[in-house]
Order: structure tokens, then C-alpha cells, then sequence
């Protein structure tokens, strides 16, 4: 499986802001955006042309790294929420938030997407009952989540918990169990994502 394995806080810093790729290092003043608020690279402090397209492609790779995803993956869940009802943008935003890598961060059950997709990808989480092991995976209105039994991993989700800040509406969890419930498809006021999404339909649609 493909995936994004270079430096994350370089990516916060292209982005110029916090994206929380780094779970709890991320609440610290070790964070790289704290040290250095400038973008990465030998002409990071040098003046930036901005333009329209600049504006529209950032905002476009924001939103990817933010939830880890890759550029084709990326694109695809583009062409799906266009042909869904609705607005594209909020569509896009509800396709990526049903991760089921995200949803565990949501939850409180992962410090972060990275932490998240390898609790996922080594089968230490359950949908309804069976292990899925596709971090990708989109999660459905009743569909329940638990950390599979006895696995090894339990601490670490424990640990993960402590950090929870609130739990979006859609959700509900279970700290004690490590149980959780997909109660709604989430609306666009309850996807805390830093990401303005019409400006990545306009970079899409041209
Ligand atoms: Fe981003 Fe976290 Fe690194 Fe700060 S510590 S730059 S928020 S990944």
C-alpha cells in the first residue's frame, strides 16, 4: 500500500499551520511550526508569489495531508462526492472524514492518522464484529467499532485516549470498552478539518 512516509512536520510548515499530524509532540513546544514558522527549503523565508491557482493547489494539499491521503486516492474521492447529491465540497469533506483511520482519531482511540492506519492496518480493530484491516475504510450510520480482544495494542489506544478533546456529534464512544458507535453521517459544521473545500472543487473543476 502506498503511502506518505516523509517528515510530517514539514508538511505543517509548507501548509504554514498546524495540522496535528504527530498526536501528542503536536501539544508541545517541540512542534516544528512553533520552532520555525517558516516554510521548509533554502528559499523558505524568501517572498512567495501568490496567486489564484497557488491559493486553490495548497488548500488542495492541505487537506491531503491532513488526512493522509495520497494524490490519486485524493482525486478519486473527488469524482465521487461530484457524482453524489449535494455539494461537491461538503461531500468530499463527509467521504474523507468516514475514513475509518480518521474516525479512530475522532474517536480518541489514535493520537494521529499515522498512529491510526497501522492500529488498522495490523488488525486490531472491529466493524460490526469483523477485523478490518483497510484504513480507508468508510464507516456507515450504526455501525459499531470495538478494539478486537485482548490484542496487544489496548494500552497504547488507552494512552491515546487521554488525550481526547471533544467527540464530534456523529460519534460515540466508549473509553472504557473501547467501543464506539457511528450514530450519523457527519454535517459540514461538525468536520473540524482546516480546510476551505470550495476552493478545491474551483482547483478540480478547471
Ligand atoms: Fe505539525 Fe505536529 Fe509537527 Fe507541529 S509537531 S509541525 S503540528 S506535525
Amino acid at each position: 500500500m502506498a503511502r506518505d512516509t516523509g517528515p510530517q512536520c514539514k508538511q505543517c510548515r509548507r501548509e504554514g499551520q498546524k495540522l496535528f499530524l504527530k498526536g501528542e509532540r503536536c501539544l508541545t513546544d517541540k512542534c516544528g511550526v512553533e520552532r520555525r514558522s517558516y516554510p521548509p527549503g533554502e528559499h523558505g523565508r524568501g517572498r512567495m508569489k501568490q496567486s489564484e491557482y497557488r491559493v486553490q493547489l495548497r488548500e488542495k494539499q492541505k487537506a491531503r495531508r491532513y488526512y493522509g491521503v495520497l494524490e490519486k486516492q485524493f482525486h478519486g474521492y473527488y469524482v465521487k462526492a461530484s457524482r453524489q447529491a449535494g455539494i461537491t465540497g461538503e461531500n468530499l469533506l463527509a467521504l474523507l472524514e468516514c475514513r475509518l483511520d480518521n474516525v479512530l482519531v475522532r474517536l480518541g482511540f489514535a493520537a494521529s492518522r499515522r498512529q491510526s492506519r497501522q492500529l488498522i492496518l495490523h488488525g486490531h480493530w472491529t466493524v460490526n464484529g469483523r477485523r478490518v484491516n483497510i484504513p480507508s475504510y468508510q464507516v456507515r450510520p450504526g455501525d459499531v467499532i470495538t478494539i478486537k480482544a485482548e490484542t496487544p495494542a489496548t494500552q497504547v489506544v488507552r494512552d491515546a485516549t487521554e488525550l481526547t478533546g471533544q467527540i464530534p456529534p456523529w460519534l460515540q464512544a466508549d473509553h472504557e470498552s473501547l467501543s464506539a458507535k457511528v450514530l450519523r453521517k457527519p454535517e459540514r459544521r461538525e468536520v473540524a478539518a482546516p480546510v476551505q473545500e470550495q476552493l478545491i472543487v474551483e482547483l478540480y473543476s478547471k
